[in-house]
């Protein structure tokens, strides 16, 4: 199906882009178009305007600032997954995510600004806890990671944000992301997925996420709260839905859901533990 008729505008600048977006309520940003140009062509989107930030120069870069890793909106998944400035869980999930050809196109900011509870890398970024900056004609403000999802397909940005970079803290410790993909193997969405950081190779302090069950990437609380007083990582994983309502949809029941919650909480927390020591 074609999309609606829409007018282009290539900003220059996050100023024009933001001046553009301010301007024309309903506008959408395009980075890497990957899941924009699909959705107005299923016309479950018709903006009058797309602004394409992709041509935007200094947003494709990963620099280490001391405390925490900037990553620009531009930045693609593939060069997530090579970066060695990159913790494991992020890295684990951008390689996971799609094919080649998505991964050298599609950025790692516009998947959390697109809010796909079964995509890799928001989960991956809610377990390790990091930000975004939001940019609009007023300034710019930050958004904490478990506070950038809302909803199915519903970001925190407000419609005349641009999400211009994401944080990542540099906090040491192990981190690990595991599911299982739609295909049944590992480059595809995730039908369930668990990301997982951890101080140390006790565990006990950690951030885990789960992925593809409810309508948003969400911290698995429970679970959290489990290894803090000590428990296994087997017997924490239990805990992987606590809190969240979990949704069957064409790839599983909310029963099967449940189970591969709690397998993939427990293997990314072991393996978050062994990549800590
Ligand atoms: C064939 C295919 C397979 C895929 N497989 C996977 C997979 O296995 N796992 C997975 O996780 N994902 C998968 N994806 C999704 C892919 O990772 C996302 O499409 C991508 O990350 C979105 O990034 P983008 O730059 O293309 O965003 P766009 O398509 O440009 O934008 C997506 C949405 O975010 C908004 N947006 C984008 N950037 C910004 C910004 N900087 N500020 C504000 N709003 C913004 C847009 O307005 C739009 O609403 C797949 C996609 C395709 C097409």
């Amino acid at each position: 199906m074609y999309p609606r008729e829409f007018e282009y505008v290539a900003a220059g600048s996050v100023e024009e882009a933001a001046q553009l977006l301010e301007d024309n309520p309903g506008a959408k940003v395009m980075s890497g178009g990957m899941s924009l140009i699909p959705m107005m062509k299923l016309r479950l989107l018709s903006p009058e305007l797309v602004v394409d930030i992709g041509r935007i120069p200094g947003l494709n870069t990963i620099e280490d600032r001391g405390d925490h890793i900037a990553i620009g909106a531009l930045v693609r998944q593939r060069q997530i997954a090579e970066s060695p400035l990159i913790p494991m869980a992020l890295k684990t999930a951008a390689a996971q995510t799609g094919d080649a050809q998505v991964r050298n196109t599609a950025t790692f900011a516009g998947a959390i600004a697109h809010a796909d509870v079964a995509a890799d890398t928001p989960t991956a970024f809610v377990a390790l806890g990091g930000t975004i900056v939001a940019k609009c004609v007023d300034g710019e403000r930050e958004i904490a990671a478990d506070a950038c999802f809302v909803d199915t397909l519903t970001s925190a940005l407000e419609a005349n944000e641009i999400l211009t970079e994401v944080r990542i803290p540099k906090s040491g410790g192990g981190s690990a992301y595991d599911k299982l993909g739609r295909r049944g193997g590992h480059t595809d969405y995730s039908v369930a997925g668990a990301a997982a950081w951890v101080a140390d190779s006790s565990g006990r302090e950690c951030r885990v996420a789960v992925g593809g069950v409810g309508t948003i990437p969400a911290l698995a609380s429970g679970v959290m709260e489990a290894m803090a007083s000590g428990a296994s990582p087997e017997d924490a994983a239990e805990r992987a839905c606590e809190g969240i309502t979990v949704l069957e949809d064409l790839y599983g029941s909310e029963e099967y859901k449940s189970h591969l919650a709690k397998v993939f909480v427990r293997r990314a927390l072991e393996q978050a533990m062994a990549n800590a020591s």
